[in-house]
């Protein structure tokens, strides 16, 4: 929809969020607009180099981001100065590329909390109260029982 004049593009959410209410159906939505999806959706899937590495509930997402590259982007569309961005949530390096990752995260080599467990294992999605991450920062924490 980015490329759609903004009273089309809001007359377009609307529609589907007026057939949803009217039948129940889910869509998938696949955008790069934060505050689209943030509007449009209940759930909330952040993916990264072709994989998920967080899930949660469109509230608890936005409101407490866990992984780094979902607090980096969060902070990308914030209206602050760039100079008062946390340094934690500015991202150095380049994409790389899905044909050939780095080894453990695939997200190490942009991470500014990286670690040196970040390039020997891959983390996995755990689940916490049903808020999902595949972030070491996340591992001592106690994941859901299941
Ligand atoms: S696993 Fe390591 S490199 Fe990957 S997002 Fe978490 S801290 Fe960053």
């Amino acid at each position: 929809m980015s490329a759609l004049d903004i009273s089309i593009r809001a007359q377009i959410m609307n529609l589907l969020r007026d057939i949803q209410d009217r039948t129940g159906v889910s869509f998938l939505l696949i955008a790069h607009d934060l505050a689209v999806v943030r509007h449009m959706s209940r759930r909330v899937g952040v993916m990264y180099l072709g994989k998920l590495v967080e899930m949660a509930d469109s509230d608890e997402l936005y409101v407490r981001p866990l992984h780094p590259y979902t607090k980096a982007l969060l902070a990308a569309g914030a209206p602050i100065h760039p100079a008062e961005r946390d340094k934690e949530t500015i991202l150095g390096g380049e994409m790389p590329s899905p044909l050939s990752p780095p080894s453990g995260c695939a997200f190490r080599l942009r991470c500014p909390m990286a670690m040196a467990r970040c390039s020997e294992v891959a983390p996995t999605l755990k689940s916490h109260a049903g808020h999902l991450v595949a972030c070491h920062l996340h591992d001592d924490r106690s994941p859901d029982a299941g």
